[in-house]
């Protein structure tokens, strides 16, 4: 299968749509984003790239980034992860507060924002320092030491926050939360505001198609059961209360982030990151969803 003809016709379709939806505008600097950068990038387990658009710009990955704070804390605690956190959907928005009272503060995944927010705290109890080690974290899977987090992105959601604050106080309220709220949202609005392009995005994430193994160094971030369990999360509960339709349409397990970026995984195949900024009414990339829809039609591949 030829990826570049296939990413670059699709591309050149999706372009030629409407744009439709709208910028993240709830976080002030994310409204400021240029609406028609677009960018795809694939990199395959035998090791090879294909990209197009702007795929080597930088934007911020927001809750893509839950993937790997999950990865993070996964590999420190283990199965015990699943006692704090559920793996159900919830079929309710990111920032959605109502299932919160009848599950007594155990959020019902870890990719919702109430569920990262509790991922934020098993790290903080765990970690001397964990935003150095997230950096470092993000660094070994991208084989890349060029990602930063960016500083007007935090205050910009920092001062925004009060949905995001209500839900760690709510959830400290349970018990579920054993450091500072404060710390906690710190911790969490800092890696939402990490910076990667989609080649970065796509690289870094290519190791949940390889088994859980880096391709550039063969080092062993997950076990493959592990790894299983990671792709089977972002099947069901990658795009919040779309998460049914991402499956339907397209197919592979997914992450979304309201920068507008999305990361798919074939595994034993490959990692592909989208970004384009216009979100759809449930806060999922509206060009990205429809350029993976089209693309795993046009590949005829899905895990399906
Ligand atoms: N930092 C964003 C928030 O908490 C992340 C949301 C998202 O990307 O879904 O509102």
């Amino acid at each position: 299968m030829n990826y570049q003809q296939v990413i670059e016709k699709t591309y050149t379709k999706v372009l030629a749509e409407k744009n439709l939806g709208s910028l993240a505008n709830y976080i002030p600097e994310l409204s400021k984003i240029d609406s028609k950068k677009f960018g795809v990038h694939i990199s395959t387990t035998d090791n090879k790239e294909f990209y197009t658009g702007d795929s080597s710009e930088k934007f911020s990955i927001q809750s893509v980034v839950k993937v790997f704070s999950l990865i993070m804390a996964y590999r420190l605690l283990g199965r015990n992860t699943w006692d704090r956190v559920g793996v159900e959907p919830s079929g309710t928005a990111f920032n959605s507060l109502v299932q919160l009272e009848a599950d007594k503060g155990k959020p019902r995944n870890p990719f919702i924002n109430s569920g990262a927010l509790v991922i934020c705290d098993m790290l903080i109890s765990n970690l001397q320092n964990p935003k150095q080690e997230f950096l470092n974290f993000i660094n070994t899977v991208s084989h890349n030491s060029d990602i930063q987090f960016s500083q007007k992105i935090i205050s910009s959601e920092k001062l925004v926050g009060f949905r995001n604050i209500a839900l760690c106080n709510y959830i400290k309220s349970y018990g579920n939360i054993e450091n500072s709220p404060e710390e906690v949202l710190d911790l969490y609005f800092t890696i939402c505001s990490i910076e990667m392009s989609c080649q970065e995005l796509s690289r870094a994430s290519l190791f949940l198609a390889n088994n859980g193994r880096t391709l550039a160094t063969q080092e062993q971030i997950l076990n493959s059961s592990q790894t299983k369990r990671i792709n089977a999360i972002m099947q069901t509960c990658g795009f919040y209360d779309e998460s049914g339709e991402f499956s339907f349409k397209v197919g592979l397990p997914g992450k979304s982030g309201v920068g507008g970026g999305i990361i798919a995984i074939h595994p034993s195949k490959y990692s592909i990151a989208v970004w384009s900024p216009k979100l759809n009414a449930k806060g999922n990339s509206y060009r990205g969803m429809k350029f993976l829809e089209q693309l795993t039609t046009q590949l005829q591949s899905s895990i399906f």
